[in-house]
């Protein structure tokens, strides 16, 4: 069964290779190591990370590695060409773009994201799902982060390519990025099998503080004693990119363990907009805590949780409780 794949896992690598040696070798190299210069690459992190450089053109890796008619079904097969319905011909899904490669836990390449040079759109590609790839379970950087650090204590997710490398090259090396979806139940279980601690760490703007609140209930029903979720909430306008190249490591790892323990922004996101003082205030905010609290594993924490809502409604247990049982049962 792992056999049906090995071609494709062959030809991604090929793929990798390609790229990565058009980075030093074609003939408009220079405006892709101009670029990733400007965004402060070092040569040897893009080399850990194995950046790469797909030149402009619509069959480059196509006649490169496109040779055999086995070798285009693979290419199709793993997203790397697209078929033209109308001409039924094949040309390269990644053109004139610096290529991320994203590798699995085993190392392996399984898809590539893609960035323009400038400010076109879309800004990022990525590869489609496929048999080798599937972006609910696969964190960009998590094989490079196990093998970065001798031992892993705990792990970021950001959001972006840049994120995860600029990290790692200023020695923060434990961070992963999800590919263009929200964090799922199955990137949090494989991450807490491999460190305690996870710390979301999203853009500074809407969309990562909406994220956050989406990771936070996607944590919620996971996360178990022994096991902790802390939230970094960046100042507005900037991504961990930005922030740990003006700030260093220090700076950011002080950042970082100020990060807010995830009871703290539970609390605190729901809390929001709501008159703590008055009893309707209380209500409404201990009627949405609850039933989040209530999806929780068994665990000291949910236990501390829910006596937080008894300190702030002045109700005991027993009455919370059977208000949740009350709810549980009362049919829709
Ligand atoms: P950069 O610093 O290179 O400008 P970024 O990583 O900060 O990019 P964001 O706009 O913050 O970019 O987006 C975060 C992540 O979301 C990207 O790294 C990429 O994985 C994904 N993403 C962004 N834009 C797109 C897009 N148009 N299509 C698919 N994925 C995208
Ligand atoms: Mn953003
Ligand atoms: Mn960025
Ligand atoms: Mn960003």
């Amino acid at each position: 069964q792992r056999n049906e794949y090995k071609a494709q896992y062959n030809i991604l690598d090929e793929a990798a290779i390609f790229y990565q040696d058009q980075l030093k070798t074609h003939a408009h190299r220079d405006q892709a190591v101009a670029y990733l210069k400007s965004r402060g690459l070092t040569g040897q992190i893009a080399k850990i990370f194995g950046v790469g450089y797909a030149p402009p053109g619509w069959d480059n890796l196509l006649k490169k590695i496109g040779g055999t008619p086995t070798n285009l079904e693979l290419l199709e097969k793993s997203g790397m060409l697209i078929r033209h319905e109308e001409k039924d011909s094949l040309y390269d899904r990644f053109r004139e773009r610096i290529i991320f490669p994203i590798r699995d836990m085993r190392g392996r390449v399984i898809a590539f994201g893609g960035r323009v040079l400038g400010d076109d759109k879309p800004k990022y590609l990525n590869s489609p799902e496929t048999d080798t790839f599937h972006k609910s379970r696969e964190l960009y950087g998590l094989y490079e982060a196990r093998k970065l650090s001798q031992k892993l204590e705990r792990i970021i997710i950001v959001e972006g390519y840049m994120d995860v490398i600029s990290l790692a090259q200023f020695g923060i090396t434990y961070a992963v990025a999800t590919l263009g979806t929200a964090t799922t139940t199955q990137h949090l279980e494989r991450l807490f099998k491999t460190v305690p601690e996870i710390i979301f760490c999203f853009d500074g703007d809407n969309a990562g503080r909406k994220a956050a609140e989406r990771a936070l209930e996607t944590t919620l029903p996971v996360i178990k004693d022994g096991q902790e979720a802390r939230f970094l909430f960046l100042p507005e306008g900037e991504d961990p990119d930005t922030l740990v190249r003006s700030e260093s490591k220090q700076g950011f790892e002080k950042h970082l363990d100020e990060a807010l323990p995830l009871s703290e922004f539970f609390f605190r996101s729901l809390a929001e907009d709501t008159d703590m003082t008055t009893m309707d205030g209380q209500a409404r905010f201990s009627n949405k805590a609850l039933p989040l609290i209530h999806q929780m594993q068994t665990s000291l924490l949910q236990q501390m949780m829910l006596d937080r809502i008894c300190k702030v409604t002045g109700l005991s247990l027993e009455q919370i409780n059977s208000t949740i049982n009350l709810t549980q049962s009362t049919p829709e």
